[in-house]
Formats: C-alpha cells, structure tokens, sequence
C-alpha cells in the first residue's frame, strides 16, 4: 500500500461515529498526510514543518472541520451509511493535502474539491521524465473537469 493509502485507511476506521474521535482524525489525517509527503518528496521525514507548509496544513484541516462542523450538527438524523459515506469524502479530501505537499505548485490536486468529483475523486498523480500526470481512475467514471486536467498533463511542480 502506499503511504497515501494507508494513512487513508487508518483515518477511516477512526471515523466510524460523529463525535471528538471524528474531528481529531480528520486533523491528525491531514498532517500525516503533509508529514509523509513531504518524505516522499524529500527522501527524510522532516523534524518540522516550515512556514508555508504550516500554513497550508492549518488552512486544509480548518476548511475540512468547518464542513466536519455542520456535518456533525446533523449527524444524529442520519444513517450510519449515510456517516460512512461523509467519513469516505474527509478521507477523500486528504489526497488533495497530500499531493499538494508531495508535489507543490499545480493548479489543482484530486480530491480538492475543485472538480465536479468533489473529494469522491478517483484520480491520481504520477511523476514521470517530463513531469506530473493527472492519471484518470479508469474504474470510475470520470467528470469532465477530472479528463481536462488528464488532457492536460503534464503539470511542473515547484
Ligand atoms: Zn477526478
């Protein structure tokens, strides 16, 4: 599994419930995202994070907790699928802040929320000789905005 993969995964079995366990994963899930991005992207786990980085990470997990917060305030109406498949979009929001953090300065990241696919984004990012593939999830169907960016490829990150 990738690293990306398996801290989505971990983050999920976290949010099985609305409560304080939810909206402390959803936190915990964007920073080890940042965190083990920027390894892959730097070859050492970093000790910190700078500035920007810090910045990025605490605008990402306010944005997500604003949603996790108006979410909550009805979660007792709503079904534990209905939970289930709002825990799957904060996971899905978590590539975004990974890939942001692994490869800086694209227009836009799967999972961001910037697509039609919102965080249900299937797709993918891979660096290859002459730069960053927006990679469709060949699985799903893809939204118009997802295939443009596909078209698109390839991206120069900073
Ligand atoms: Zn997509």
């Amino acid at each position: 599994m990738t690293p990306l993969a398996t801290l989505q995964k971990r983050a999920l079995a976290e949010m099985r419930k609305p409560g304080p366990d939810m909206r402390r994963a959803i936190a915990t899930a964007h920073s080890a995202a940042t965190y083990a991005a920027i390894k892959e992207r730097t070859g050492v786990m970093p000790k910190g994070l700078s500035r920007a980085e810090r910045n990025d990470l605490k605008a990402r997990v306010a944005e997500q907790l604003t949603y996790y917060d108006k979410f909550a305030a009805q979660a007792g109406d709503m079904s534990e699928a209905a939970v289930g498949a709002r825990a799957q979009l904060y996971v899905g929001a978590v590539k975004a802040t990974y890939f942001g953090a692994r490869y800086p300065g694209l227009p836009t990241y799967p999972g961001s929320g910037t697509t039609a696919c919102k965080t249900n984004c299937g797709c993918d990012l891979d660096e290859r000789d002459d730069g960053i593939h927006w990679i469709l999830n060949e699985s799903l169907e893809n939204c118009d905005d997802c295939q443009a960016l596909a078209a698109g490829s390839p991206y120069e990150a900073t």
